[in-house]
């Protein structure tokens, strides 16, 4: 059995795999695959409307907000963000926690001042900064609520009273959150939502239309909302398996119970990297993200044999990012607390070989 600790693309349960294939050869049978049938059919108009009301009623989505799914992934969203909400003249505020947080900025740059108001940069990005002051007329503070790669997250989001616009791709659905304090969200789907394609995106409506710019109408929030994610071909399968994924989780209890769970993971995996002699966590201990569990050994000459016998394990995609090195152990909420026993269980045992 593979425990998969992957950072993505995509790890869902192992029912909504099989949902999902199902769907694929015969979709509620109709006799055609979900990839066949036409997305203006009202069998596919069901599933969006689904996957956006399974949305608005697991996030307790506020009226006044518009659920919209795009494509591009988060990427796009950094251009998009500041295409939409960044006139030109004016000011926005970034939060640099990051790889990700760093190429919203740059995008940011190409449609008006981006002013980076806080960075951790200055230790590797191992902890979320938390002093900073942004300037009264900036249109939104961005930040990235999970660094998916560094391993920290905001476990405290910044005041609301800066128009918060967040990346949450890697923690979204992880845990609750108020809506109502935020002018934007997005999120690439493919952690905690589904497979690669379908981008999550949850805007105020009334901060929209102010920048006087001409935008094209793939990359304009108005004009996507108004044909209800369906401006052009939606990423179909992305949005189906999407629209399963959050019917389980939805099933489970909704984000309150997977915040337990994730909370039991994460502290069942800190546990063990602040116990065992040979492990440390690479994070400042209050920024410890649940999502992703960065860590390295005491002596690096162990981490090749230990990659190699936690895969023996079954635990597989737990090689750290690059500008990080050592481990990282992604905790999606699909991973089971069982996987993470097996990951606490290899460590333990590796300790003893190496006594
Ligand atoms: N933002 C965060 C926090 C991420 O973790 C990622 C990808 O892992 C991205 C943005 C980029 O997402 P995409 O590949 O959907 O563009």
């Amino acid at each position: 059995m593979k425990h998969n600790f992957g950072a993505g693309p995509c790890i869902l349960p192992q029912e909504v795999f099989k949902q999902a294939s199902q769907g694929v050869l015969n979709f509620n049978d109709t006799g055609l695959s979900i990839l066949e049938i036409s997305h203006r059919a009202p069998e596919f108009v069901a599933v969006m409307e689904e996957a956006i009301a399974l949305v608005k009623e697991l996030l307790k989505v506020p009226t006044g907000y518009s659920v919209i799914f795009l494509q591009g992934g988060a990427s796009l969203q950094f251009a998009m963000v500041a295409y939409n909400l960044l006139a030109e003249g004016k000011k926005a505020s970034y939060i640099d926690s990051g790889v990700w947080a760093k190429k919203a900025i740059a995008e940011a740059k190409l449609f008006g001042q981006a002013d980076v108001v806080a960075s951790s940069k200055d230790k590797n990005y191992s902890y979320i900064p938390k002093n900073y002051t942004v300037a009264a007329d900036s249109s939104y503070l961005h930040f990235t609520s999970n660094n998916t790669i560094f391993g920290t997250e905001f476990h405290q989001f910044p005041d609301k009273k800066n128009h918060l616009v967040c990346d949450m791709s890697s923690d979204i659905f992880s845990k609750e959150i108020n809506v109502a304090d935020f002018d934007l969200i997005y999120a690439g789907a493919q952690k905690n939502i589904g497979p690669a394609g379908a981008t999550l995106v949850i805007v105020k409506d009334e901060i929209l239309g102010k920048t006087g710019r001409t935008i094209p109408s793939m990359l304009d929030y108005e004009k996507q909302i108004a044909a209800e994610s369906m401006y052009n071909t939606p990423p179909v399968f992305s949005v189906y398996a999407a629209m399963l994924n959050l019917r389980w989780l939805k099933a489970k209890g909704g984000v309150a119970a997977i915040e337990k769970e994730n909370i039991t993971k994460a502290d069942a995996l800190y546990k063990e990297i602040d116990r065992n002699p040979l492990f440390k966590g690479t994070t400042a201990t209050e920024d410890r993200s649940r999502m992703s569990v960065c860590f390295v050994m005491e002596n690096p000459d162990l981490e090749k044999p230990f990659l190699k016998f936690a895969e023996e394990k079954g635990c597989i995609g737990i090689k750290g990012h690059r500008s990080v090195g050592g481990f990282r152990a992604s905790l999606y909420n699909a991973l089971p607390i069982t996987s993470v026993h097996v990951l606490v269980e290899a460590m333990q045992e590796f300790e003893e070989k190496n006594k």
